[in-house]
């Protein structure tokens, strides 16, 4: 009797033991991931330096949050994004450029292009107007099919208004809070509804859908998103799969509202170390930044107190560079438009690098160097990398974090390279070609607002302007602000590069603008002397 009550207790013990460690393998291959990716954020709308020196912007912006997130982490000082956000957004989904993916504009309704209507050339005739869809190979599908449970909270524009892409559900998520076609919110504030009774423009409603529950409460949406997205985590802590969640706040695009509880810090003061008055704009644009910033510091501490902090990964960045063609006002410089990327030349929907460079700091909630799961994936706290990195990536990146048994289709070509092994050693560096395709007018005129290609390949960047059928080269090392065109005189350099870029536009199947007149495409003409 003693005997057997002993041998049941041994099997009782080694059935513990072995579920035990089936839970440890499980938890040590597949982390929590977080991706917190923030809408229309420049480079410098940070206290964070993503330069050498801080700038008068980062003295400026307050963002404590992203900088505990750095300390434990590595950030990344040449990561980019493509102009503008569908692309973006899409290419993260899929892990394609936006040369192949072909939803190569914001989308808004089907069939209807909303480019910019001035300069010579239009949009290509077939762009996927109707943006992502169901049929598409995404990223939270292929994480479902490896066992993650998939959330997206906040703004989603992936599909067209009517379409089921137009939905997250319908594209991989298993949850979706807040997310639909539009790309803004028609408000940010509880008061106005998250402006769901607002007027309705040319048949495209951007009322926040759902939230009705905060209807006429003196709340900011991007509180209410954190707080949500909150709720969401400890229902999938409770599911015993790992989770994947999209954290894509509306925060901080236009409309420019105040988040109210921040306006204190920069109301009727001047920009710090200067004199120069902060604008009314600009103390709103900053309350945005630093609301954002305080989500990312919930939902951290939200982490820590669910006990996963050690097994949750984050990843922060922006899906296209900060805005600056309107809207904005002066400076921490007295600069005006164009400026708000400074160092880096113009902004959002632009060729130059303020249009695509953008924040990017990944780290572990919590530092636990010793477990296994932080062992595969190692991030060297508080450190810098300099390799060039941009949107598609995060497709494999997080595959390869999530260990990802899913296969992904053969036809389904990757643009994309995973980059953890960067997270270890930032010090390693991988030359890799980054090409950019924007072949539409954003919308207003100013510095590298219209259509585009270019590339990025070390130290230079070229850039290809469609309607004046000119070529500018820069040495970006040299020279961030792209002030120095080097086209005249590095004439070897500039043809080896233009070459290489219609190569490469062509191998993605590139869809040229249009000239308005003749109907006709209008391809890259390469440089002649
Ligand atoms: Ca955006």
């Amino acid at each position: 009797m003693r005997l057997l009550q002993k041998c049941c207790l041994a099997a009782v013990a080694m059935a513990l033991f072995s579920t035990g460690c089936q839970a440890q393998v499980e938890q040590s291959t597949q982390p929590n991931i977080v991706l917190f990716l923030v809408d229309d954020m420049g480079w410098q709308d940070t206290s964070l330096a993503f330069t050498d020196e801080p700038t008068p912007f980062n003295r400026h912006f307050k963002t404590p949050n992203m900088e505990l997130m750095a300390a434990q982490g590595v950030r990344f000082t040449q990561a980019y994004s493509h102009a503008v956000c569908s692309p973006s957004r899409v290419s993260m989904m899929t892990g394609q450029n936006p040369t192949r993916h072909h939803v190569s504009n914001w989308t808004r309704l089907p069939g209807e292009d909303h480019s910019g209507k001035w300069g010579p050339n239009g949009a290509p005739t077939h762009w996927r107007t109707e943006g992502l869809q169901p049929s598409d190979v995404t990223l939270p599908k292929l994480l479902q099919q490896s066992g993650y449970y998939t959330m997206h909270v906040g703004k989603a524009h992936f599909g067209a208004l009517g379409t089921k892409g137009g939905e997250p559900r319908n594209l991989g998520f298993d949850v979706n809070v807040a997310g639909h076609s539009a790309g803004a919110p028609a408000s940010y504030w509880g008061e106005k509804n998250f402006g769901n009774d607002m007027p309705v423009i040319d048949g495209y409603p951007q009322g926040v859908p759902g939230l009705t529950e905060y209807h006429q409460k003196a709340v900011h949406l991007t509180d209410v998103l954190t707080q949500r997205a909150k709720q969401e985590i400890t229902k999938a802590t409770k599911t015993g799969k790992p989770f994947f969640l999209n954290m894509a706040h509306y925060a901080v695009h236009t409309p420019i509202e105040s988040h109210q509880r921040f306006m204190h810090e920069y109301t009727g003061k001047t920009y710090a170390g200067t004199d120069i008055d902060i604008p009314d704009i600009e103390e709103k644009y900053a309350s945005l930044v630093q609301g954002m910033d305080a989500s990312l510091g919930d939902l951290m501490t939200h982490l820590k107190a669910l006990g996963v902090a050690d097994n949750t990964l984050v990843i922060f960045t922006s899906d296209n560079g900060g805005l600056s063609g309107h809207t904005r006002q002066t400076t921490p410089r007295g600069t005006e438009l164009n400026s708000h990327n400074w160092p880096l030349n113009s902004g959002k929907g632009s060729a130059f690098e303020g249009g695509t460079r953008v924040p990017y700091i990944v780290s572990w909630v919590n530092n636990a160097p010793k477990l296994a799961q932080q062992k595969r994936l190692a991030i060297t706290p508080n450190s810098v990398s300099r390799q060039q990195i941009i949107i598609e990536d995060l497709f494999p990146t997080i595959l390869a974090v999530a260990n990802s048994n899913a296969k992904i289709p053969k036809q389904h070509i990757l643009d994309g390279i995973d980059v953890t092994k960067h997270w270890q050693n930032p010090s390693s560096e991988q030359t890799r070609a980054m090409v950019f395709h924007y072949p539409h007018v954003w919308g207003p005129f100013g510095p590298g607002y219209e259509p585009h290609s270019a590339m990025r390949l070390g130290d230079w960047k070229v850039i290809y302007y469609y309607n004046s059928r000119a070529w500018q080269l820069y040495n970006i090392k040299d020279d961030l602000s792209e002030r120095y065109d080097l086209a005249p005189t590095h004439r070897s350099k500039l043809e080896a590069m233009a070459g290489d870029l219609n190569q490469r536009l062509k191998q993605m199947d590139v869809q040229w603008p249009v000239n308005r007149v003749t109907g006709k495409v209008e391809p890259i003409m390469l440089p002649h002397y």
